[in-house]
């Protein structure tokens, strides 16, 4: 995600989601365990609105589980089974509790199928004029799942639309049937383990172009740009690969990334593919160095999907690194000045909040309602900070520190200590008094 542009809808927007969020357990404090999710949604652009069923494989982590507590957002459950036979179910504040036909002890599989429908008012976009729909963050408002982000599972994803439709979500495509109605169905397969915030998928009258780079497909969808215009818009991308891969020590999970130029204000990263306004195509055409938000976003296939904040009050591994990674980027490719520029708006936008006297710890108590001053630090502050551990720390000790927090934590789970103590590795050193001073805020 990015903090700007639009930035009121999609404040709203990512602010209700993380407020949903905010109030589920995480999951390594939950009595059970999400392995997989075998999905079938059908979106229905003209009424804003989805029907799905999805079977949720689970592990208990407790004896003696009786009940199972999901995120349904707004949606309505039509009906819930555990092996073909109909469960009792109550849904009450965007969450479904579910009895299991009978208690499971620790390490038992079950697996429990919902059928649903609704039209949800976000985590979801439809443009009907435009013929689109894609998915954004809010992943309960269309999928029935746990959304805690630190359940990391794996997807099946079967997508009905409309015969002329193109599709991306996450993983592979894996098949693809014609249906009745006039309908195709799309089958993808995220096969890596990722949370749930980052499944998704976009749909609509796409052209779509590929272009490979090694062992990864490079995919463009969009309507409104030329093939010529789509390499010109994502010629780096290739790029920006290699050098997220040399600098986290670990390569791209996935075996295609995919970047949608689609209508509304999107700016959303999801597991194997990003959703980009269209607004970005344009710049980038008129300035070929205003690639940051594309870059900001396949940063996110690292640190984000990959290395993923525990829960929302440390999201500023998430913000704060693809944030600065952008930066970084930039400079490899243009130079030293365009990352100083860009470390000199975070600056400037983390001064502004300090001067408003709305300075506070990166590692939020409860991130359950942020002001916009609060996301500014996030996005813009730790960026910043990572800024100035760098030029005190060094190059060496810092690209070997972030390299050795990635390497260790991808696919993981992670909170601030995580981060503190690689660098410290790397450094040798004690970081406790510069991450006191910028990160927690207790020594100034
Ligand atoms: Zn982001």
């Amino acid at each position: 995600m990015k903090r700007t542009g639009l930035f009121l809808i999609l404040w709203f927007s990512c602010a209700q989601a993380l407020t949903t969020e905010a109030r589920v357990q995480t999951a390594t404090s939950s009595p059970f365990d999400v392995l997989h999710y075998e999905a079938q949604v059908e979106p229905d652009i003209a009424n804003k609105s989805v029907t799905g069923k999805v079977l949720i494989q689970l592990i208990s982590r407790v004896d003696n589980l009786a009940t199972i507590d999901l995120d349904c957002g707004e949606l309505t459950i039509d009906a819930v089974r555990e092996n073909g036979a109909t469960r009792e179910f109550l849904r009450a504040d965007r969450h479904l509790r579910v009895t299991l036909s009978r208690p499971a002890k620790a390490s038992e599989k079950r697996e429990i199928e919902v059928e649903y429908h609704g039209t949800p008012r976000f985590g979801i976009r439809f443009f009907s004029e435009r013929t689109q729909v894609y998915t954004v963050f809010s992943t309960s408002q269309w999928l029935v799942c746990v959304d805690a982000p630190d359940d990391r599972a794996t997807l099946q994803l079967k997508l009905i639309v409309p015969a002329d439709f193109k599709t991306v979500a996450n993983g592979s495509l894996a098949a693809q049937r014609k249906s009745t109605g006039n309908k195709i169905v799309f089958e993808w397969r995220q096969v890596i383990p990722v949370p749930t915030y980052t499944f998704g998928f976009a749909a609509g009258r796409f052209q779509t172009f590929t272009e490979k780079h090694g062992r990864v497909q490079l995919r463009y969808l969009a309507t409104q740009f030329s093939a010529k215009e789509l390499f010109r818009i994502f010629r780096d991308t290739a790029d920006m690969i290699d050098f997220y891969e040399e600098r986290a020590g670990v390569r791209y999970a996935d075996s295609t990334y995919t970047q949608v130029l689609a209508a509304g204000g999107a700016e959303q990263e999801m597991s194997g593919f990003t959703v980009l306004r269209e607004s970005y195509g344009r710049e980038v055409l008129a300035n070929e160095r205003d690639v940051w938000l594309g870059a900001h976003e396949l940063a996110h296939q690292w640190w984000g999907n990959m290395v993923t904040c525990r829960d929302w009050n440390h999201f500023w591994l998430n913000e704060g690194i693809a944030t600065f990674m952008a930066a970084a980027y930039k400079e490899h490719r243009f130079g030293r000045e365009e990352y100083l520029r860009e470390i000199e708006t975070n600056r400037v936008n983390y001064q502004k909040v300090r001067d408003a006297g709305k300075d506070r710890s990166l590692v939020f108590p409860n991130w359950s309602n942020p002001t916009r001053e609060d996301r500014t630090l996030v996005y813009d502050k730790g960026a910043y900070v990572l800024h100035v551990l760098r030029e005190e720390v060094g190059e060496r000790a810092f690209w070997g520190g972030l390299r050795q927090y990635t390497r260790r934590n991808f696919g993981k789970s992670v909170t601030t200590p995580d981060f503190q103590s690689a660098m410290e590795r790397a450094t040798g050193k004690d970081l406790s008094d510069f991450f006191a001073k910028w990160v927690y805020l207790t020594k100034r």
